[in-house]
């Protein structure tokens, strides 16, 4: 423990906090949504490194349908890059 800061351990205690309280809104999912598909489609784990977006793919039809219609787009595009 004596080597962790101290605001180190708030920092990550306001987080975990931050992700059982809170939930992010359309706009806030939407920034994210960008760099969630880009580790994706890169083959990490997306849900892990930005769990928020994940929960809020979840809960939010809307939101959902714009990831997928994101993974989609950017599949076809990579697709297109390959065989050419
Ligand atoms: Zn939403």
């Amino acid at each position: 423990m004596a080597r962790i800061k101290s605001s180190t351990l708030k920092e990550l205690l306001h987080r975990i906090l931050k992700t059982q309280k809170d939930e992010i809104g359309c706009e806030t999912c939407f920034e994210g949504l960008d760099r969630f598909v880009e580790l994706e489609l890169d083959g990490k784990d997306a849900a892990q490194a930005l769990p928020l977006v994940q929960r809020h793919l979840e809960l939010c039809s809307g939101c959902g349908e714009e990831y997928q219609a994101l993974i989609q787009a950017l599949e076809s595009l990579q697709g297109d890059q390959q065989t050419h």
